[in-house]
């Protein structure tokens, strides 16, 4: 039913304006009123705003509008509007509409998961009208939004003065400070949101993985699954998602009795945000294998044809039985999944930094990776103890060839290496698929090579395609080799 109430008309008077009252931006508007912010809100359809008043008005100032024009018109010069509502096209759509109504100096706020290359795009066509576009990353979920996300703005300096102030408030606050900071100009701050996404899916393929070890190949219950993680929680695992994984997997099934885990479909789903930070990464030339991995197993368990025919194919895998016996042997393979996970996790969240550095280095960002992660330190999925060691990692060297080479990372994944290896070499031998494990692994071996097969790759493609190669007595030479020849003559390019 279509509502037909009307708010009247109000004055400029409010600090700053959500548009867009679904679960996230209602929850936002109320985070800045609870913090003393007058706070217009409005909705494409009314009944959102009519709601978020019947319910919350008293919780603080809202100034409800009707209609995109009277909702610019409440707002203070420079006007700040941000906006929460699906990305692609609605934003687009609102994007026009309050920019028509706005005037110079005025800020536009994206506060969707958008992806960084639209938001350059309309960063610069705002630009060019007098108007400040600000990309910026909300993560925490609805929960976050409403008593203190992690945010991470872009957009331009001048803006930030304007909006850091409330954008800080209502964040969430770890040892006082808060978790929010000015990532860097027109797209920066869409894009780490995206890659937080990106190491999410990674940090939460990690845990599964680790579960599906320990239970599969350690032979635990879920049960004992769950005091495991809750174990984990007093080491450098310490984490919202070992937390919430240790919640989900104490859960039991009200219906069936059995483990909540059991019952759901195994098949995950998702919105997209870890597939643009894989296609990112292979545009930039960065590797994360730990994201891309994540993002391709999402895939795999989602697609139940190709599963059920391999499976009704009962390839013979020659996989060996785990052969632990209960006690020490499954002790001793726990604490091996947990050096697993936490090395692993390392060579994630290092991928993740990595195409951050490589993004900004391109667009000319200046982003700052020791802020970076200490905004992940509270407010998001991603928080986590170690935040603040890759906090300190960043700050003693901003200039990091890799967080793997940080001491407290290098030492930890020298510590990690034997039971990492061990981990990897019995998921392989049992059959238990641990993508982003081993190719956490992998990633870490390649790096550590002297030599890489790139070499013969770089032959094959001479001979093939003459894309030359460089010589290991001459690296700035490009040679080509005559391969049709009888003596595979040599020629040097340049
Ligand atoms: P939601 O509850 O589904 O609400 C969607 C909102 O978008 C509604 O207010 C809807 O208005 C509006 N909308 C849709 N199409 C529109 C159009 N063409 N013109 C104007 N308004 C339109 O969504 P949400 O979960 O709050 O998410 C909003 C944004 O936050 C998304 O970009 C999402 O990716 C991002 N985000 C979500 C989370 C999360 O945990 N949910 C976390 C971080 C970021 P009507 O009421 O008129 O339909």
């Amino acid at each position: 039913m279509t509502s037909t109430a009307q708010f009247a008309p109000a004055p400029a008077s409010a600090d700053l304006g959500v548009y867009g009252l679904g679960v996230m931006g209602a929850n936002l508007a109320r985070n800045f009123a609870h913090h003393g912010h007058t706070v217009a809100v409005a909705n494409r359809s009314i009944e959102r705003t009519e709601r978020l008043m019947e319910r919350y008005s008293e919780e603080g100032d809202f100034v409800p509008a009707s209609n995109v024009e009277d909702f610019v018109a409440s707002l203070k010069t420079p006007r700040v509007a941000v906006i929460m509502v699906q990305a692609g096209n609605a934003t687009e759509v609102v994007i026009d509409q309050l920019a028509e109504h706005m005037e110079e100096g005025d800020i536009i706020v994206d506060a969707g998961n958008t992806l960084y290359k639209d938001t350059r795009r309309r960063e610069e066509a705002l630009r060019k009208r007098g108007l400040h576009f600000v990309g910026m990353g909300v993560s925490g979920g609805e929960e976050g939004a409403l008593r203190g996300p992690s945010i991470m703005p872009g957009g331009t300096v001048e803006s930030y003065k304007r909006l850091g102030p409330m954008l800080e408030s209502i964040s969430a606050h770890v040892d006082g400070e808060p978790c929010c900071t000015h990532v860097g100009p027109d797209g920066a701050g869409h894009f780490v949101k995206m890659v937080h996404n990106g190491i999410e899916y990674a940090d939460m393929q990690l845990i599964a993985e680790a579960y599906d070890l320990l239970r599969r190949v350690g032979g635990l219950s879920v049960e004992e699954i769950a005091e495991v993680f809750e174990s984990w929680k007093d080491s450098e695992l310490d984490s919202y998602l070992i937390d919430i994984t240790t919640e989900v997997l104490s859960h039991t099934d009200a219906k069936t009795g059995k483990p909540f885990v059991d019952i759901i479909v195994d098949a995950a789903s998702q919105k997209g945000t870890g597939a643009w930070t894989t296609q990112t990464a292979l545009e930039l030339g960065v590797a994360v294998p730990a994201i891309g991995e994540a993002t391709f197993a999402r895939a795999a368990s989602s697609s139940p044809l190709v599963r059920s025919a391999v499976r009704d194919a009962a390839l013979d895998g020659g996989e060996q039985a785990s052969g632990f016996d209960a006690g020490a042997d499954r002790d001793e393979f726990v604490a091996q999944v947990k050096d697993a996970l936490y090395a692993s996790k390392i060579a994630a969240y290092a991928q993740g930094f990595d195409e951050i550095a490589a993004a900004s280095e391109l667009y000319g960002w200046n982003v700052t990776l020791a802020d970076m992660a200490r905004i992940w330190r509270g407010g998001c999925i991603i928080r986590a103890r170690f935040l603040g060691d890759i906090t300190a990692a960043y700050e003693e060297d901003p200039h990091l060839a890799s967080l793997l080479v940080a001491p407290t990372f290098a030492q930890a994944l020298e510590r990690c290496l034997p039971a990492w290896r061990t981990v990897v070499a019995t998921a392989a031998l049992t059959g238990v698929p641990a993508p982003a494990f081993s190719s956490s692994l992998a990633y870490l071996d390649q790096l550590r090579s002297d030599r890489l097969p790139a070499a013969l790759i770089q032959g094959q493609r001479d001979f093939f395609g003459s894309h030359t190669y460089h010589r290991v007595d001459d690296v700035d030479g490009t040679y080509h080799t005559l391969w049709a020849t009888e003596e595979r003559e040599e020629e040097k390019w340049d």
